[in-house]
């Protein structure tokens, strides 16, 4: 076949059926010659991956991602190219507190992801004591030298505004998101806009402030969901003409062939073999790494060292009662419970007449025993802990535990160069692609980002008019 013409009958097997992989299979299914077969392999008996929806109360609630970042526009783009754009929702609230020693505190606005640029709201969320305000003050007055390499967020933001903003806010935000620990996690993979300030900036709260100064001013809400869930996302591009998606079937190995690939399928004893002319591999980084270990080798191992945190999220019903305002909590320090979101309060469309939902979420990064308690013991380990934190009264009419062990890929000090290798090993091969959580960002908007650069990949190999 020559190097212009068009690959007829091409077969692509996107390998997992996460957002990422779904996402991807969509995108070259919208722009494939026909003949192309797009052919989704999964390996559990449904798709969605982190995206799972389930009743609680008899009301669907997310089980893994709730919300995906608004302002990334592929993330509105693709739910309304899916007819879903009615039923696209807002947060009817998005401030939030952090509780410090049993005290909830505004967080403070204006910070880039906790690294503060308007000193007088730092000031007036009361979050730090006078020391820790007079540590951030001389990040003004004597800054640090700019920062060159890739470091550890929490040892740079401890070592240039002291050690209180990090336990406070810093560690519950990044927590949050990754449930992660701020000593291990890379500045240059998590707050990119301020590591790129950092270059020639020796103050980190100017730096702050000049990321945020040159971030386009957006407008519009920050989050978004979806009316019964944010899952219905990968259910219905699962169903979208164009692509097949086989749940029940894990890939265990990936060669290449004289046309492109051959992906084996099925069990030990009952191997299944399909053929491919190109693949995309959408699937966790421990999960991937095996996959590539004869195909693109250095990508291999560096999947292979990506560590992950595991967490779990517990979803009660309870009856309706008084909270403390706003859409949710982070919590500072010690405490099984890190975060808590006021799901009710938070969509309206989770405000029912009759029971309130919440969602504790529980562990951080090193924390895997606290997935070995039963159900009953992780429901009565949040009840507790929210009892304390925003007084909840009597236990649940309804809760679920939703374990996702492994759930959050690693962003660790070198990330992004690692990032870097793998997809130039990756790129070497004709015909294969990488996406998902553990290259450009874990949320579900960078996920859906990084598909369709995996879907443009791929076109390149078909030679498709508009790859
Ligand atoms: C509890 C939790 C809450 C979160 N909340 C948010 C949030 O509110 N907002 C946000 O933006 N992000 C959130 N995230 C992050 C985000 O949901 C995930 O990072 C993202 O959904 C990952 O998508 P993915 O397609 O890369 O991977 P996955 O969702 O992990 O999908 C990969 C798929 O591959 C399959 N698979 C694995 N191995 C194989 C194999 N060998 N063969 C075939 N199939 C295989 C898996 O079964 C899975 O279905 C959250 C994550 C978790 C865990």
């Amino acid at each position: 076949m020559g190097d212009d013409a068009f690959m007829e009958n091409m077969r692509v097997v996107v390998v997992g059926a996460g957002i990422a992989g779904l996402t991807a299979a969509c995108d070259l299914a919208r722009t494939a010659p026909p003949g192309t077969e797009i052919l989704v392999l999964e390996g559990s008996r449904r798709v969605g991956g982190k995206l799972a929806v389930s009743e609680v109360a008899g009301v669907p609630v997310d089980e893994g991602a709730e919300a995906a970042l608004a302002r990334v526009p592929e993330v509105l783009d693709l739910m309304t190219e899916l007819g879903l754009g009615d039923e696209i929702v807002y947060p009817a609230t998005t401030s939030a507190s952090i509780a410090v020693a049993g005290t909830l505190r505004p967080v403070p606005a204006g910070t880039l992801l906790g690294v503060p640029t308007d000193l007088a709201a730092l000031r007036g969320s009361e979050l730090l004591s006078p020391a820790g305000l007079a540590a951030i003050d001389r990040d003004l007055t004597e800054p640090g030298e700019p920062v060159t390499q890739d470091v550890s967020v929490g040892a740079l933001i401890r070592q240039r505004l002291g050690t209180e903003i990090v336990d406070r806010l810093i560690e519950p935000l990044l927590g949050g998101v990754y449930a992660g620990r701020t000593e291990l996690l890379s500045l240059q993979a998590t707050m990119p806009a301020l590591a790129a300030q950092l270059r020639d900036n020796g103050s980190l709260v100017e730096a702050a402030r000049a990321a945020r100064a040159a971030a386009k001013a957006a407008d519009g809400p920050v989050f978004a969901t979806l009316r019964g869930g944010l899952a219905r996302l990968a259910l219905t591009l699962a169903e979208q003409p164009g692509i097949t998606v086989r749940t029940g079937t894990p890939v265990r190995e990936l060669a290449r062939t004289a046309r492109g690939f051959r992906l084996v399928t099925g069990s030990v004893p009952a191997p299944a073999a399909v053929e491919a002319d190109a693949v995309v591999i959408a699937v966790p980084a421990n999960k991937a790494a095996p996959l590539l270990a004869t195909v693109a080798p250095r990508a291999a191992s560096e999947l292979a060292a990506v560590a992950v945190a595991s967490m779990a999220v517990i979803t009660l019903a309870v009856p309706r009662q008084a909270f403390p305002p706003g859409s949710g909590l982070l919590v500072a320090g010690a405490g099984a419970v890190k975060a808590v979101t006021l799901s009710s309060q938070k969509w309206a469309h989770l405000d029912t007449a009759e029971h309130v939902f919440i969602r504790a979420s529980i562990g951080r990064r090193g924390e895997e025993h606290l997935l070995q308690r039963s159900d009953e013991e992780l429901v009565a380990l949040a009840v507790a802990q929210l009892a304390s934190l925003i007084g909840l009264s009597g236990g649940p009419v309804d809760s679920r535990v939703s374990r996702w062990g492994g759930g959050l890929p690693q962003y660790d000090v070198g990330h992004t160069d690692r990032v870097r290798r793998i997809y130039e090993d990756v790129s070497a091969v004709p015909g294969l692609a990488v996406c998902g959580a553990a290259y450009d960002g874990v949320g579900v908007a960078a996920c859906i980002r990084g598909a369709h650069h995996a879907a443009v990949a791929i076109r390149r190999k078909g030679q498709w008019t508009n790859g």
